[in-house]
Parts: structure tokens; sequence; C-alpha cells
């Protein structure tokens, strides 16, 4: 069974012309093929155009899937995003967008008694629904109230003002996304439950600018999981992400035909609704690959399946439009990251990669931090940091009384980043005492509490108060040395100086309450409390440090200009 990708891209100026009557051809429309029962994805076709048009793309559609099915694939879908060009392929293949009789599914060309589903990529459609919120402003939910664009504006400059973020990656990249609007992660990382969580505990604590906040997070969390419902990837997704199967099935449509009356219901800021206005084509994306979801889980899960076959769980990433980005990339990445190759090179590349099947794309990926260095450890034991250690500590240090004050809302991120300490803490502490020190469930009610509170859904620690302690202390010395205006490589130099500078102001005897812990592990001048204290700021500094840096990286980053000089320019890294 095949997922037929379908998309042009690709636009060239120099191109072979040895005859006149032809048009140069400036565009390739490309058909990709990807198993839903199996893993793979193969390049089904490509056509050198001027142009596409819905004659073209149907008669295209029509042959791929004729000769797919005389080699025994079965086509169950097509995807595509939402150009008006795709849309008519669509309806002339026999789908029906009228929202009052949507109709998502064609005839097969082949089978009388088959049929394909049309399927809008769920990326493409998240943007679109940014763009309509960005656009309009408002959107009005009926009987909950407005959604607004303002609420994430704001959230931005809250959390750019405090300098941490409630535990979401908004950045200024998200809320000015103009000159990067074909990337998905700004859309999806602003359509998103931790978003909601964040305007949600800013309207708990009574911020004037969220008090009408709660139409935006229904509206976000809503979207967010229909996202995660039409995006799953793995079978061993957990919670939303989890793939459809024969037990959750009923749960999924249900939520599925309740989001879909959901978006069919959305308003404009006059009361208007967006499937009767000009940026409808978000909310007719989304009900369609809603409804061909709906047909496709009945069929190949609840029913006997498609040609004989039937599936445990239903993947529907494989029905995404990442494949086709996926290999573009690749072709773009053989013409030395060319935007624009000419007709020869895309052809020269295509061939390469049939030949070449293994050619991988970019991956950005993150480190995280590392490893310890401390006797609680299992691994590196190294003695020789508790000297520098000794010596830092030898100067004299006493600014507790000049730290800054935190404010209640950095307070509550600091405690919800030392539960992510402790959580990383905990498998690798050897001691059973240490780790009963490190965790309290009692604590979940401090005042400092809330956030970490509001964004638990079961499976969070709840750090003690020692440890929430320490992470404060940590912030206001980290607050105090490191200035906004001088530049980052400062943080790196002041490395364990910054720890031992936390550790002074940590009250070592008495910070964990009435332990016997200290004495009855003391070994020299060390012990397991003054050992975990170190773990704890050391970790924590190592986030916080990765959070500085980042920031600053982006403060430093000079206008995106990809979009605008894409055909003047080559672009390796925007
Ligand atoms: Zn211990």
């Amino acid at each position: 069974m095949v997922c037929l990708d379908l998309k042009w891209k690709f636009q060239w100026y120099v191109g072979s012309l040895n005859d006149d009557s032809q048009p140069q051809a400036t565009k390739v429309l490309m058909v990709i093929g990807v198993g839903v029962a199996g893993r793979w994805r193969l390049p089904l076709c490509y056509c050198l155009t001027d142009g596409t048009d819905a004659q073209l793309q149907e008669a295209l559609l029509k042959s791929i899937i004729s000769k797919l099915s005389q080699c025994g694939c079965c086509v169950v879908s097509v995807t595509m995003d939402g150009l008006a060009a795709n849309q008519k392929t669509l309806r002339n293949l026999g789908c029906n967008f009228d929202p009052k009789g949507l109709v998502s599914i064609f005839p097969h060309t082949d089978c009388d008694d088959m049929q394909v589903a049309a399927v809008f990529d769920a990326c493409h459609m998240m943007k679109l629904a940014r763009n309509c919120l960005n656009e309009y402003q408002i959107l009005k939910i009926p009987g909950v109230g407005k959604v607004k664009w303002e609420h994430i504006k704001q959230l931005h400059s809250v959390q750019t003002g405090e300098g941490l973020t409630l535990a979401n990656k908004l950045t200024k990249a998200h809320v000015n996304y103009k000159t990067q609007k074909m990337k998905v992660k700004l859309a999806v990382q602003v359509i998103s439950a931790s978003c909601a969580k964040a305007i949600e505990y800013l309207r708990l604590t009574g911020s004037p600018a969220f008090a009408d906040s709660l139409p935006t997070e229904l509206f976000l969390r809503k979207l967010d999981k229909l996202f995660d419902y039409l995006n799953c990837r793995s079978a061993f997704g957990k919670g939303y992400k989890s793939p459809i199967n024969a037990a959750n099935a009923a749960a999924r449509i249900g939520f599925l035909e309740e989001t879909r009356q959901f978006l069919l219901t959305l308003e404009n800021s006059n009361g208007k609704r967006l499937v009767d206005t000009k940026r409808r084509m978000f909310v007719i994306g989304l009900c369609v690959t809603i409804n061909s979801v709906i047909y496709l889980t009945q069929k190949l899960i609840l029913q006997a399946g498609i040609n004989g076959v039937k599936l445990r769980y239903l993947l529907t990433y494989k029905m995404s439009q990442d494949h086709i980005e996926i290999l573009f990339s690749i072709i773009r990445r053989r013409g030395g990251w060319c935007n624009n190759p000419t007709a020869m090179q895309f052809r020269l590349a295509y061939r390469a990669i049939l030949c070449h099947v293994g050619v991988v794309p970019l991956t950005h990926s993150n480190c995280l931090t590392n490893c310890t260095d401390d006797i609680l450890a299992d691994e590196n034991t190294d003695s020789s940091d508790l000297f520098v250690e000794s010596a830092v500590a030898l100067q004299d240090h006493c600014y507790a009384t000049l730290l800054p004050t935190l404010s209640k809302y950095v307070e509550n991120v600091a405690t919800y980043i030392a539960g992510f300490v402790v959580r990383k803490l905990l498998p690798r502490l050897k001691c059973g005492q240490c780790r009963s020190l490190l965790v309290d469930a009692d604590n979940i009610n401090a005042p400092s509490s809330s956030f970490l509170q509001l964004k638990n859904n079961g499976g969070l620690v709840t750090p003690s108060a020692a440890v929430v302690r320490i992470v404060h202390i940590a912030e206001r010395n980290l607050r105090a040395v490191t200035a906004h205006d001088k530049p980052i490589y400062t943080i790196a130099k002041l490395g364990s100086k910054l720890e031992s500078m936390v550790i002074e102001d940590v009250d070592i005897s008495h910070i964990f309450g009435h332990t016997t812990h200290l004495e009855d592990t003391l070994d020299g001048i060390e012990n397991h409390v003054s050992s975990l204290t170190r773990q704890v700021v050391k970790f924590y500094l190592q986030i916080r440090k990765f959070h500085i840096v980042k920031s600053w990286n982006i403060s430093q980053r000079g206008t995106v200009v990809r979009q605008k000089l894409t055909k003047l320019v080559l672009f390796s890294n925007q």
C-alpha cells in the first residue's frame, strides 16, 4: 500500500533549449510513494514543466495509480499541500470541498470497489492556521470568546523581559516569522500545548494582559492535539503521539469528529465563518484530512482491511509531505545546497539518488548536558575539581545581600527546571538516602511550585524544598554575574567559579533540614550533602548556560534573508 506525495518544486532559469516550440521548463513536478505497511519510500516520477495545472496533475496521478496497481501496489491515499491547482485536481478526481458536504475520498482508477483518500499535509495546514491567526489577529470561537494573536506576542515579551521561558520554545523568530514562513517548526511551536500552558499560567497569576486568554489556550491546545494525532511517527509513541490502533480508535475518531465541528464553527472578528473567508484553506484542509484519517482508520484497523491487508496500527506521519521535502533536501544537497538547480543538475541528482539510496539529509542535532565528575556518580571520578574549588572558596565572597531578588515568575520557572535537574540526577546516585533528600512530593503546594503543578500531567518529579532553595540561590548568583550586554564568552570563563559562589551562599549543614546524612558520610572534608548540593548546582547551571547562550545567539542573529534573496545567493546555513 502506498501513500502518494505530490509536489512541484525547484525553479530554474537556465535549461537546454533546442526547440523553440517547447516552452522552457521552470519547475519540476514530483511524485513519491511511501509504504503504509512497510518502511520504505521511493521516488516514482518527475516531470519537467513550465508550471503545472490540474489536468496535468490529474492525468499523472491516474496513470501512477493504475501503474502501481498493475504491479500489485494499492494506493490508499494521496497527499498534497493546499495550492489551488491541487484542490482542483482532487475535485476533478471526485472530491468535494464544500464545507456542507465534504467528500474526501475519490474512486480508484482501476478497481471499482476501492477508494483513495485525499490528505492535505497537516504541517502545511498548521502553517496556514498560524498565518490566519496572524492575519486576522482575532478569531472567534462561538460561545467561548476571542482567540488573539496578541497573547502570543505578549507571552514573548514577558518571557524576554524575565529572561526565562515558561517551558516553551517561543523566540522572536516565532513571532516575526514572515521571513521564514515555510518553516514548519516555527508554526507548530507557536500552536502548541506548551504555549497554551504558559499563557494559562500567566492568566492564573493575574497578569492583566492575559485576563481574557482562555479561548486562545483552548484554540492552541485543540490544534496541538489534532496535529499530534495527524503526525504520529512511531509505533512506540506515548499519549497523543501514539499511533491509532484498535484500542484507541473509537476515542480518536470521537476527538477528530469533535475537532472538525470546532474548526467549522470558527469565525473571524466580524462574525463571518472562516470557511466563507479567503483564509478558509486551513479549516477545509484539516477537515478533509480528518475525514480521510477516520476513513482509513475504519477501513484498515476496524474493518477487514484494504486489498487483504489489515494493520495493527496506523502511523499518520506516513501521510505527511515530509518525505518529499526530505527528498528535495537531498537533491539540494547534491547541488551544493543550490535552491535553483538547472534541469540538467536536477536530472543528474535524481539519477544519483536512485543509485545511492542512503544519502541522508542534514540533521540538526543539539547536545544536552553530559555526565558529571563527582563522587556520587558512577563514572569519571575526578577529584582534581575539589582542589580548584577550595582555592576559589578561599576568596572572600559574601554577596548574598547584594544578589538580585527573583520575581515570582522566575522562581516558578527555576523550580520547574529544578524538577528536571532532580530527574536527571536520580538515576546517577548510588546512595538511597541522597535520593530521598532530593524528592518531596508534598512540596508541590509550595508557592513557587504553581507552574510545576500546572505543567504536571503525572510524569514530573517534585523537587524537595532544599533543592528549590539551592536552585533559587544559583539563579540569583547567575543573574548577578551575567550582564545582558556582555559577550557570551564571559559566561564560559566563569566556569566552576560560579558553582563555588553558589555553594558559598548555601548553608550546607542546614539546607536539607534535620538529616544526619552529613555526619554519617563525613570523609575528610567531603560528605554526601555538600557533594549533592554541588551536583544540583552544576546541573542547573549547565542547563541555564545552555539557555543563555542560545538566547544570546538568537539576539545576535541578523535578519533572515534566505527567502528574499533566494534567486541571487546560495545559502548553506540559513
Ligand atoms: Zn548519600
